[in-house]
């Protein structure tokens, strides 16, 4: 089979498209044929060798996907080969023709779900779950301010967030990301990269800031965030790639509550908790996953120079040339 394998940690064109054995099933593992692997901002992390957990080397990336199951070890009753799933994790990368996970790492993907759109599924919608419901607490009625809408994981907080009944609002730091994040049911969209944009957010609410923030760079937005959230307001702190200096007395003032997470760290309940919903989201047509672009295989390392690139508009996949 076709696989990207990475030998070294390093830019992106450590990334080698390769012929490897296809793998054989153990007890309760599952082979899927991948149809498509999703890019996540954290595989180029990983690849690069700045992130705090590293595989063993060489490797093959790849943490999302979706495909048809092709075979399955001794043990294995809850799918069958023919069923479409989406993979959340995997033992071998998802960045191949076929990958090996283990039973509780596949899901059912309806029909009428594209295989790219779950490729974007495992980490993005998780991730969003995490943050609006098991740790930001989000109730109906409450202003939610997703900042960084416009990417994978924010347009899957704006899905879920608007279904609750929330009234959210959305910043993207292009005029398309904007387009695409109102498109997508934000009641108010901000230009991150308008240096008036807090003041605007802060007059929309009459003054009173918003109930939940789902903050996508906190070493670039904390210290503002502090300032629109509403008097005992929660902050979610989704991604961060830096340092920041700001005064505690902002948490102080808005009786903050200021929390974070790290989805593969996540308690198995809560972790099951997260795909029944995601499982629920799809089958009711409530969740639709939003692809920017799809690239062959060969291509990952051109994946990873546009996932860290400003400008998202939801998700980048890629798919093996056999498909
Ligand atoms: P993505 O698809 O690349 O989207 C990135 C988002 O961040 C875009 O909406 C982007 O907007 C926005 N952004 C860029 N500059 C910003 C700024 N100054 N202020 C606010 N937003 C800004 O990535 P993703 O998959 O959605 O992931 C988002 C972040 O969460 C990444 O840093 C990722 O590593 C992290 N993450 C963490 C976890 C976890 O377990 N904690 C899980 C998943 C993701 P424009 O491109 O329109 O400027």
């Amino acid at each position: 089979m076709q696989a990207i394998r990475v030998y070294r940690f390093g830019e992106p064109e450590v990334m080698q498209l390769e012929e490897l054995p296809v793998p054989e099933p153990g007890p309760g593992q599952v082979r899927v044929r991948i149809h498509a692997a999703g890019v996540n901002p954290v595989d180029t992390y990983i690849r690069s060798g700045a992130y705090s957990r590293l595989p063993e080397l060489p490797y093959t990336p790849g943490h999302d996907g979706a495909g048809i199951v092709d075979a399955v070890g001794e043990g294995v009753e809850k799918v069958s080969p023919g069923d479409r799933v989406y993979v959340a994790g995997s033992l071998t990368g998802t960045y191949a023709e076929y990958a090996l996970c283990l039973v509780d790492q596949v899901f059912p993907l309806p029909e009428h779900v594209s295989f790219a759109q779950g490729a974007g599924l495992g980490i993005p919608y998780g991730t969003a779950y995490r943050a609006l419901f098991q740790k930001g607490h989000l109730k109906p009625g409450e202003r939610v301010l997703i900042h960084g809408a416009s990417g994978a994981v924010g347009l899957a907080c704006l899905q879920w967030a608007r279904a609750w009944g929330a009234h959210v609002l959305g910043t993207a730091g292009t005029g398309e990301g904007l387009e695409l994040v109102r498109a997508w049911g934000a009641e108010a969209v901000f230009l991150h990269r308008d240096p008036g944009y807090e003041e605007q957010i802060l007059q929309w609410t009459g003054g009173r800031g918003v109930d939940l923030i789902v903050e996508m760079l906190a070493n670039v937005n904390l210290e503002r965030d502090l300032r629109l959230l509403a008097r005992r307001g929660r902050l979610v702190i989704v991604g961060s790639r830096g340092r920041i200096e700001f005064s505690p007395r902002e948490i102080m003032r808005a009786e903050a509550v200021v929390t974070g997470f790290v989805l593969f760290d996540t308690p198995a309940e809560e972790r099951r908790q997260i795909h029944e919903a995601i499982g629920a989201g799809l089958r009711t047509r409530l969740l639709d996953p939003v692809v920017r672009l799809t690239l062959p295989l060969a291509e990952a390392p051109c994946a990873h120079r546009l996932v860290l690139e400003p400008g998202a508009r939801g998700k980048i996949v890629l798919v093996p040339e056999s498909i």
